[in-house]
């Protein structure tokens, strides 16, 4: 996090009562003695478990998603990041657990990110490309739409397209979830989240209007053109009293406590393999979406939700690109630092920070290019099988804090989702039904009973 935005943040964030904020620094110096929140760890589903302690209840959740990141993915990033003696900030939550996450889909047990965040937002499981929909294509209450109907402040940051799926499952139903048109309308005319930060300006502007990015040029596979069958949906936006920002610059003086922000065609970044074209490096940075975020649904009272994503960490693991994962890695654990920091002065705040499925099949090896050999790595090739040319490792990466005496080599498995089992770390009311071993729908049950029990 800069210091403009930690200034920032201090400066606007609201006062909190004595009480929350003695118990704030119990959490910050003694986070065993107060992990799940003041001890009303109780299950979830439990309507009556939390407020006591605090003096009043408990209504705020930030979730973090680190799209396609699991167990390998944290632990690289915090070699590479901090070190063997360091955590990243996700790690250094006091509870933690892990979550499985397979579909309900006739074709598929491994899920794609519209079933697990559809699990996330109604607590049911479904088929791949379901957003918040059952499996007879029903629509499912939404957490997200729940939590605005009872008063709450809601909002989305990402560095997808703001209607990409993990997002869409929070604040709308679609049986599919290429309708991102119509999911971007849903948020205007039915769910209403007060800040919606990310990508994906194509699907609220029609053919033929640009808007602020152009289409890519010379890359007909990909060319980013405007596609919205909703019409303009960003004048529908400011029509509804949204201010609308598309550039760092208008970010940066935006005033609006009703924001949309759209800063890029599609993804806020290109994934590909190593060298054709991968790029990370959005021109708003996650962490300050999830700042001004903060900022926003913090005046309101009641509480909010919000939802923060790195898309990233699943686009370049379908890429098996290691450098540029671990780049977006660094990413949201700087907007897990944001909310860390937010939580610590508010400790009525649930965070949850998990993936919502593994991708890549990733683990963490020694490095040897000798020990296996697969398409599409990086590391050198010695002795490479007949036949082949490239390893299937992406390295050699160095340990933080080592000089480069320290490395280690990322091993992908697969281009696809897979179904290990993905971690959750958490702190604050509720997180104490994190602990263990569980299906994903324990965190709606969680979520839902903080925000809404
Ligand atoms: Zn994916």
């Amino acid at each position: 996090m800069s210091t403009t935005t930690t200034r920032r943040l201090r400066r606007r964030a609201l006062p909190v009562c004595l009480a929350a904020a003695l118990v704030g620094t119990v959490v910050v110096l003694a986070p065993s003695a107060s992990a799940g929140g003041g001890g009303h760890g109780n299950g979830p589903g439990n309507g009556h478990g939390h407020g006591h302690g605090h003096g009043k209840d408990a209504r705020s959740v930030i979730f973090v998603n680190g799209d396609g990141m699991a167990a390998a993915h944290r632990e690289a990033a915090r070699l590479d990041q901090e070190g063997f003696d360091g955590q990243l900030a996700m790690d250094s939550l006091p509870i933690a657990g892990l979550q499985t996450t397979d579909a309900r889909d006739p074709e598929d047990t491994i899920t794609d990110s519209a079933a697990s965040a559809s699990a996330w937002a109604t607590g049911v499981k479904t088929y791949n490309g379901a957003i918040s929909v059952d499996l007879a294509g029903n629509p499912l209450p939404t957490i997200g739409g729940e939590a605005q109907q009872a008063g709450l402040a809601t909002g989305l940051v990402t560095t997808a397209q703001v209607t990409d799926a993990s997002p869409a499952a929070f604040f709308s139903n679609s049986v599919n979830r290429s309708a991102q048109d119509d999911i971007a309308r849903q948020y205007l005319e039915v769910t209403k989240p007060q800040v919606i930060l990310g990508g994906g300006e194509d699907w609220w502007l029609p053919a033929g209007d640009e808007g602020t990015y152009p289409p890519r040029a010379g890359d007909p596979e990909d060319p980013e053109v405007s596609r919205s069958t909703q019409g303009d949906l960003v004048a529908r936006a400011q029509e509804l009293g949204y201010e609308y920002v598309s550039t760092p610059e208008e970010f940066a003086a935006a005033e609006g406590d009703q924001l949309l922000g759209l800063f890029a065609n599609e993804e806020m970044f290109q994934q590909r393999p190593e060298g054709q074209g991968d790029e990370f490096d959005p021109v708003v940075p996650l962490a300050d979406m999830a700042t001004r975020a903060l900022e926003i649904l913090s005046q309101d009272e009641d509480g909010f939700f919000l939802l923060i994503e790195e898309e990233a960490v699943d686009e370049m693991s379908h890429n098996n690109n290691g450098a540029r994962m671990l780049e977006s890695m660094r990413s949201l654990d700087a907007a897990v630092e944001v909310a860390r920091a937010y939580v610590a002065e508010h400790p009525d705040t649930l965070l949850i920070v998990t993936g919502d499925h593994e991708c890549g099949g990733l683990t963490i090896e020694d490095v040897d290019p000798t020990d296996e050999s697969g398409p599409g790595g990086t590391l050198p090739q010695e002795t490479a099988a007949e036949g082949t040319t490239e390893s299937g490792e992406d390295g050699p990466f160095y340990v933080a804090g080592t000089d480069g005496g320290y490395d280690f080599a990322l091993d992908w498995t697969t281009t696809g989702h897979t179904g290990a089992p993905t971690v959750v770390t958490a702190e604050g009311p509720g997180s104490r039904a994190l602990t263990g071993y569980y299906p994903n729908t324990r965190l709606h049950e969680v979520v839902r009973d903080v925000l809404l029990g």
